[in-house]
């Protein structure tokens, strides 16, 4: 077991659909501790960069536009084997492939654009943690 944090970041349609404190209880439900919260618009650039690794995908304009049409709300979350457990908590990508009582499955659009509209980012790895904590969160932010 190792203590690690994760960068999620609640999406367009969580906040659209007011479903962060439901997904919040979620993850301090599970025992994860909040390190640091805060509420941001995304730029092309952070998304770029976010986004590098579908950067050359034909869906990446789409994935751009949706994560700009309202803030989002960045979490740091602490725990034991929290980087994948909260990924095992969310489900697949695709939401209308997520299993009931997963975040994904229970929250995200089983319709259109189901890969895109999943509710919640979450790191994949502590290499992606580390690097994503420090795009998203200033020095003196994570508690
Ligand atoms: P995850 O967010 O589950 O780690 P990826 O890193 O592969 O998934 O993709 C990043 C985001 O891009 C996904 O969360 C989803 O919003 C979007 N996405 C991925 N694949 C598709 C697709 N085929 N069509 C539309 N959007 C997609």
């Amino acid at each position: 077991m190792a203590l690690e944090t994760t960068l999620i970041l609640f999406k367009p349609d969580a906040v659209a659909k007011n479903l962060v404190g439901t997904v919040l209880s979620r993850y301090e439900q599970a025992g994860f501790k909040v390190r640091g919260l805060k509420m941001m618009k995304l730029s092309d650039e952070i998304l770029a960069e976010h986004y590098s690794h579908i950067a050359d995908k034909p869906f990446f304009p789409d994935v751009r536009g949706f994560m700009q049409e309202t803030p989002v709300i960045a979490l740091a979350l602490e725990g034991d084997d929290v980087i994948s457990k909260v990924r095992d908590l969310l489900g697949p990508t695709d939401s209308k492939a997520a299993a009931a009582g997963t975040i994904r499955g229970d929250f995200g659009d089983k319709e259109g654009d189901a890969k895109m509209r999943n509710v919640c980012h979450a790191s994949d790895s502590p290499e992606a943690a580390e690097a994503e904590l420090k795009r998203f969160f200033g020095e003196g932010e994570i508690f």
